[in-house]
């Protein structure tokens, strides 16, 4: 399947330049020009990598670098003639791979370009995952160690299937669970939480990839599948 790369530049013969040479590279490129149209792509998830203009006419382009970090961890390289130290930092502090300064040569943009592809091809599939087996009630960390899971417990992991890098708000984990989120007492959840990170210390996995948010809710910080058989 070819790499797929969304370019956000607003000037338009740039963004044709981007996109042709960019698919003459063999990638599959898409062309779009402001906030509101990244916020109506429907599958804005599909990319592998993204390159970013910042000054776009309905705003920063940090805008989309923020809306894309909630959901996923391919890389974005910016894009922009707002070169100045500040600026830069201001740019992968709200976590961009790469900041490009406009001028820039074509050739470099396509080194960078390539690199992201080349590792992703590296990366196996398959390779490095949690999985959850709901029927057998258990949970196989990324070495092949399998532990047994409570009823909350894997009710628990399931609302991080599939969404590596995503948080979950507790009201969202505790109404999966089945409970009403007006009213339950969060510290049955902080409880099996921590639980559940000790037994799987206990079983001698690596350690569980949950980050809590406080007071917010958990993110699953690696790729977790569900097994049913
Ligand atoms: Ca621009």
């Amino acid at each position: 399947m070819a790499f797929k790369i969304l370019i956000v530049e607003d000037e338009p013969d740039f963004r044709i330049v981007l996109v042709e040479y960019l698919q003459l590279k063999g990638y599959e490129a898409k062309g779009i020009a402001s906030v509101a149209e990244y916020q109506s792509l429907k599958d804005p998830d599909s990319y592998d990598l993204i390159i970013l203009d910042r000054t776009l006419p309905d705003g920063d382009g940090l805008v989309i670098l923020e809306a894309h970090r909630k959901r996923s961890e391919s890389p974005v390289i910016i894009l922009s003639g707002l070169g100045e130290l500040d600026e830069r930092v201001k740019g992968l502090e709200a976590d961009a791979d790469y900041y490009l300064v406009k001028p820039f040569k074509m050739l470099e943009l396509l080194a960078i370009v390539s690199r992201y592809a080349r590792r992703q091809k590296n990366q196996t599939p398959g390779q490095a995952y949690w999985s959850i087996n709901r029927r057998q009630r258990a949970l196989t960390s990324p070495c092949g160690l399998t532990m047994n899971l409570t009823n909350m417990e894997l009710a628990f992991l399931n609302c991080f299937r599939d969404a590596e890098g995503v948080s979950i708000s507790r009201e969202d984990i505790v109404s999966q669970l089945g409970h009403q989120a007006n009213v339950y007492d969060y510290r049955r959840l902080q409880t099996m939480v921590s639980r559940l990170r000790l037994k799987v210390k206990e079983a001698g996995m690596s350690e569980l990839p949950l980050e809590s948010i406080y007071g917010d809710g958990y993110t699953y910080k690696a790729r977790l599948i569900a097994l049913d058989a």
